[in-house]
Parts: structure tokens; sequence; C-alpha cells
């Protein structure tokens, strides 16, 4: 790697963190992470820290992303909380060995598999959800029974100093470390020899962690973007689908992964939606959006000015919204209508409070619209046509699909979360994440009894005695 303004490698800057990686191999080859009882203790203290500390997290989501509170309860807290007492109440059966029946030829024989953590790990995390996106790949970590460094986002810094400041006061500090900084602190991490990595963020940096991880085969999960489309039909009932999809799309200004980022749908339809949403809209966030206190704040400048151009540059119309405020970084919740589906909109992720709309004349059309596109995290259908549901549920593909709502299916811990494609690889949340974090371990126990005389036994070694036997 060559830093900006030299074409020197500098080998110090270069594995500044290899003395870290090195004490955490260390700690992992004496087995201390592996007892299942300090993993439940380390998940404990992961409680402990969110409940103590509830309140400066709070104040730090509100720093970086005037996160509402409300909603910070929920996606922030609610449901990291769930997946963590989750953990805790499993982990000795996820943990446990599971025999194997033997057949004849291993009739003295024990065999078993169990699933065993990879070793040290490291996990980067984006911005939107600084604490979840950190906490609960972490969470899957220890239940796993790695040693872990986490490394989260520069753009939500006061989430990153909570982060930093707090893992070593409750978790074993010998285990866990947090790491701070931005590309380049990452691309350092990068540079160590890493058992597993787990990345969660855009697509196009997920390429970049897959090609570092490739140099020494780390296997890797990528929890990536994307578009993830909503196709609605006139079987819907409209007030409740359109409070589901602004309620989604209003979360965090749109800063989120599985937000529904464009519609498909007939005019018809379109034009149903769009009245619903203006009262909806008003019934949410009251006449002036931009005073509510439920909505929160595009994350910076460039992030503000990227969203912006499409707004300038799509060729549809504004059928709702389309007012922003750069000092606020406030970009009013907008639907474009009568978009064309081969605008930049329609082929990158939004991400932020932007809802275009593209018409299509039916469900097969909307499918043929989806599956022509890269293969998206999440995808949403709103529809009373249970025909309807098993044609997107058996066409399509997807990390995850939801009908009649959105973001919910992320809510289930039983339920896996994660990409395909070019929305990622991998998944976790519940069991699934303490499966990603290890892998199962064959074990096969012989004894040295005496079969000298059973017939397998003896076709087993030379000379071969079945050499005769047609098959
Ligand atoms: P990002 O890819 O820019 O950054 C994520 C992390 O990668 C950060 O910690 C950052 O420091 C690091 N990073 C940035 N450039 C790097 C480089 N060149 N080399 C190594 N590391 C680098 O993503 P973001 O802007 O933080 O998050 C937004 C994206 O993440 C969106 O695409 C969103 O859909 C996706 N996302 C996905 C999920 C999911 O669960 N699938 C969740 C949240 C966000």
């Amino acid at each position: 790697m060559v830093y900006a303004n030299s074409h020197v490698i500098d080998m110090e800057k270069l594995r500044r963190h290899e003395q870290t990686v090195e004490d955490l191999r260390d700690t992992f080859l004496t087995g201390k992470t592996r007892d299942v009882e300090f993993r439940l203790k380390q998940l404990k203290n992961l409680l402990r820290l969110y409940s103590e500390n509830w309140d400066r997290i709070a104040d730090a989501l509100c720093q970086d992303l005037r996160k509402p509170l409300g909603e910070a309860k929920i996606m922030e807290h609610a449901f990291l909380i769930g997946d963590v007492k989750y953990a805790i109440k499993n982990l000795k059966k996820w943990a446990k060995s599971t025999a194997i029946p033997t057949c004849l030829a291993n009739v003295s024989d024990n065999a078993w598999y169990r699933y065993e953590p990879f070793g040290t790990v490291l996990i980067i995390g984006p911005w939107n959800y600084p604490f979840m996106l950190a906490f609960m790949p972490l969470c899957a970590a220890i239940a796993a029974g790695n040693c872990a460094v986490i490394k989260p986002s520069e753009l939500s810094p006061n989430s990153a100093a909570v982060i930093a400041d707090l893992v070593p006061k409750y978790l074993d500090r010998s285990c866990y470390k947090v790491v701070t900084g931005g590309p380049e602190a990452a691309q350092e991490l990068l540079e160590e020899k890493w058992d597993f990595i787990f990345y969660t963020g855009s697509t196009t940096i997920g390429k970049v962690i897959y090609s570092a991880a490739a140099k020494s085969l780390t296997p890797v999960c990528l929890e990536l973007g994307g578009k993830s489309p909503v196709y609605v039909d006139n079987t819907a009932d409209m007030k409740k689908t359109a409070q589901r999809i602004l309620w989604a799309k209003c979360a965090n200004l749109g800063q989120t992964c599985i937000a529904p980022d464009y519609i498909i749908c007939t005019k018809e339809v379109e034009d149903n939606f769009i009245q619903e949403c203006r009262q909806i809209l008003r019934d949410y966030y009251g006449t002036n959006l931009k005073a509510s206190k439920d909505l929160a704040r595009i994350v910076n400048k460039r992030h503000f000015y990227r969203i912006l151009k499409y707004l300038a540059e799509t060729k549809g119309t504004i059928a709702l919204g389309g007012e922003n405020d750069e000092r606020e970084l406030w970009i009013e919740p907008t639907i474009l209508v009568g978009v064309d589906p081969t605008e930049p909109i329609m082929s990158e992720e939004i991400f932020g409070p932007i809802l275009p709309i593209c018409r299509v004349g039916s469900a097969d059309e909307a499918i043929n619209f989806i599956n022509r596109r890269p293969r998206p995290l999440a995808l949403y259908v709103f529809t009373n046509d249970s025909n309807t549901t098993k044609k997107f549920v058996k066409f399509t593909h997807s990390g995850s699909i939801c009908v009649n709502d959105c973001l919910y299916q992320s809510s289930l811990h039983q339920l896996p979360f994660g990409g395909v494609g070019d929305s990622g690889m991998g998944q976790y949340h519940g069991q699934f994440g303490f499966q990603t974090f290890s892998r199962p371990r064959a074990v096969m126990e012989r004894s040295f009894s005496n079969f000298e005389n059973m017939t397998a036994y003896k076709l087993r070694h030379p000379p071969y005695l079945n050499s005769h036997i047609k098959l």
C-alpha cells in the first residue's frame, strides 16, 4: 500500500496493529474465549455496557445523525438488546456437540461435530446504525468464542469514541479491542492476518475488503448495500401500505441499508399511494417536517450533495417534498414520479429520503424488472393476493423478502439477515450469527478394539478382497 504524497511504503505504519493482533491470537490460544461460561459473562457485560450507558449512546447518536430518541430506542436499543439476550438464552444449546449415529463400519467409534470459533476476527462497521452494527456482530463473535477487533466508522465519530471508551471498561481487554479511524486505519488492519473478517458497508468497499481477504484466504461475511425494491398492487390496503413504506423510508432519514429504495407499480396504484402519503407525512411529522424531532439528518455534506444530485438530475416530477437546507443537512422526504428506469437514481443506492416510483403494468413485469438488476438486500411486496406473494417468493432473489411491511423481517432473531450477490454474502442475527463466526469441526474418535475379523475391516486393507465384486 502506498500512502498519499509518498511513494515509499511506511512499514511501521503499515504494521501498526501487528502487536494487537498477536496479543489477541495469544489469548485465543489459551482457550479463554472457548469456555462457554466466559462467553456468557462477556455477553452479560455487553448488556450492562448498554443499559448503564444508554444516555451517552443516545447523545452520541444525536450528535452524529440527530437520530430521534424514539427511533434509536427501537433500532439501536431494542434490536440489539433482544439479540444479545437471545444469544445468552441459547448459547449453551448452540455450542453443544452434535453426535452422529455410526454405521456398521464405525460400530465402536464416536463421531460428532461442534461449532468452533475461527480465532481472531475483524469487524468493520458503518456509520448509519453505529452501535447496533458494531455490537450485533460483536455479540455473535463473542458467542462463538472468538477474540475480536472492532473498527467503527469515522463518519459517526461521537459514536465511535463512545464505543472505544466503553468496550475496554466492560469487556475483557485481552480479548476484545477497538481501533478507531477511517479508511487508512481499516487498510492497516487489513494488512494483518485475520481468521475471519466481518464487514458492513457499501458494495464498492466490500470488494476492496474481499480482495484484501483473498490474499490470505481469510473467510469473510460481507453485509453490503444496494437497492431494495417495493412492489405494490391494487389489492393492497393503501393506507397501511403508505404508512409502512413511509415509516421505513423516513427512518434515519433514508439512511438504512434495507430501506425501501424505489417503488414499482401501475399508474393507478401510484396515484392512490401519493394521495395517502400526503396525510400520513402530516400525521407522522406535522405540517413542518423540518421542525419535527422525529426525523434524523443526513450524516455529512458529501452525502447531502450526493443525494441532492439525484433531485437535480432526475427527469421525473416531484409529487411530494423537495425542500432542503444545507446548514442543517436536511432533505425533505421526497417522492418522484414518472422516473425512467435508465436514470442513475434507478441504478445507484439512494441511501437518503428520496423515493422514486417507476411504472410497471403487472406483477410479472415487476418481477422481470427486479430480476434484471443486481440482487437486492431486501425485497418488499404489498398485496392481498396470495398468488402474487407466492410468485414473488418463488421467482425473485434477494437477501430477504417481507410481504406487506418493510424492515420488520430484521427484527426477528430467528431469521437470517444478509445479502446475496451484490448485496453481500453470509448472514447473522441469532444462531446464524453464531454459526457465521464459527465453523462445524468434525471429530471422529476410534477405538483400538479388535475388529480384525469383521468383513468391513477386512475389506479396508490390502490385499483388497473386493476386486472381483461387480458394482
Ligand atoms: P463504507 O463502505 O463507506 O464504510 C464502511 C466502513 O468501511 C467504515 O468503517 C470505513 O472506515 C471503512 N472503509 C471505507 N473505505 C475503506 C477502504 N478503502 N478500505 C477499507 N475500509 C474502508 O460504508 P458506509 O458509508 O459507512 O455505509 C453505507 C453503506 O453501507 C450503504 O451502502 C449501506 O447500504 C451499507 N450498509 C449495509 C448494511 C447491511 O447490514 N447489509 C448495514 C448498514 C449499511
